[in-house]
C-alpha cells in the first residue's frame, strides 16, 4: 500500500514563487524515507503537503488513504488524526508537564483517564523519557525535549510519522539519539519521512534519499548518501 502518492504535484506561493514544480513521489507503507536539498530547495513545502499545511496548486496527494486533492477543510483536523508530525523547535507548552504536553494530545481523541494513563506511559517508556514526567520543558535538555515532543507525535500510534528538521537544534550525539529513535518507531511499523540538512546521520542510516533541488526530486535513492558534501555552496544550478 502506498503511504504517500504524490503525483504530478507543484505548489506556487502567492507572489509566483514555484516552490515545487510537477513532483512524483510514492512512499510504501513501513518505507524510511529522508529528505535533503540545499535550503530554499522546497523539503519544508513537501513535507507540507504531506500533512496539508499546503494544498497542492496543481496534480493529485493521497496520503495515509486520504485523498488531499478533494479533501474538504472541515475533513483536515481529522485527517491530522492520522499523522504524527515533530518540528525543529519542539513546540512544547511551556506551561505544562511532560505528561501533560503528550496527554493533551490524546484529549481530542475523547481516551479516557485510563487509557490516557496507559498511553502516555506507553509512549513515554518508547522514547526513554519515563523518568521525568513532571518535568517542564525548560525544565529538560533540547534533545530530551524533542524525545517528548516525539512521544507526542506517536502517542495516537499514527500510520506516518513526519519530521521536519528534527535534528537542527542539537548537537551531534544527541542528534544521532534522536534519529535512532525515529528508526526504531519505524522498525516497530510507522512509515518516518524526515527532512534534514544533517548529512552525519543520512550517511549513517543508509536509508532511502529523496533530494530536492529547486523544486523538483533530483535523486531518489534506496540506500542513499547526503551527497550535497563535495561542493559547497551548492545551488542546484548546473551543478
Ligand atoms: P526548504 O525547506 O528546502 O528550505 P522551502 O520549502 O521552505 O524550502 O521553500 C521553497 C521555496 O518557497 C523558497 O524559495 C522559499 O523562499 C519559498 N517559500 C516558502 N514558504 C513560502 C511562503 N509561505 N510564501 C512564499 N514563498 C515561500
Amino acid at each position: 500500500m502506498a503511504m504517500i502518492d504524490i503525483k504530478r504535484a507543484s505548489v506556487r506561493y502567492q507572489g509566483g514563487v514555484t516552490a515545487l514544480d510537477c513532483v512524483d513521489l510514492c512512499v510504501r507503507a513501513g518505507e524510511f524515507v529522508f529528505v535533503v536539498g540545499p535550503t530554499g530547495a522546497g523539503k519544508s513545502t513537501l513535507l507540507k503537503l504531506l500533512y496539508r499545511g499546503e494544498a497542492a496548486t496543481e496534480g493529485y496527494v493521497s496520503v495515509a488513504g486520504s485523498d488531499l486533492s478533494t479533501i474538504s477543510s472541515a475533513d483536515i483536523p481529522l485527517f491530522r488524526r492520522k499523522l504524527g508530525i515533530v518540528f525543529q523547535d519542539y513546540g512544547l507548552l511551556p506551561n505544562k508537564t511532560v505528561w501533560e504536553n503528550i496527554a493533551f494530545a490524546l484529549r481530542v481523541t475523547g481516551a479516557g483517564r485510563t487509557e490516557t494513563r496507559a498511553r502516555v506511559h506507553a509512549a513515554l517508556e518508547m522514547v526513554g523519557m519515563t523518568h521525568r514526567p513532571d518535568a517542564t520543558p525548560s525544565q529538560i535538555s533540547g534533545g530530551e525535549q524533542q524525545r517528548v515532543a516525539i512521544a507526542r507525535a506517536i502517542v495516537n500510534d499514527p500510520p506516518l510519522l513526519i519530521a521536519d528538521e528534527p535534528t537542527g537544534n542539537l548537537d551531534p550525539d544527541t542528534s544521532m539519539g534522536i534519529v535512532q529513535l525515529l528508526n526504531y518507531i519505524n522498525e516497530r511499523g510507522t512509515t518516518v519521512i524526515v527532512a534534514t540538512h544533517d548529512s552525519m546521520i543520512v550517511n549513517m542510516m543508509q536509508k532511502r534519499v529523496v533530494a530536492v533541488v529547486a523544486g523538483k526530486i533530483a535523486r531518489d535513492e534506496m540506500r542513499g548518501d547526503y551527497g550535497f558534501e563535495r561542493s559547497s555552496g551548492y545551488t542546484g544550478a548546473g551543478d
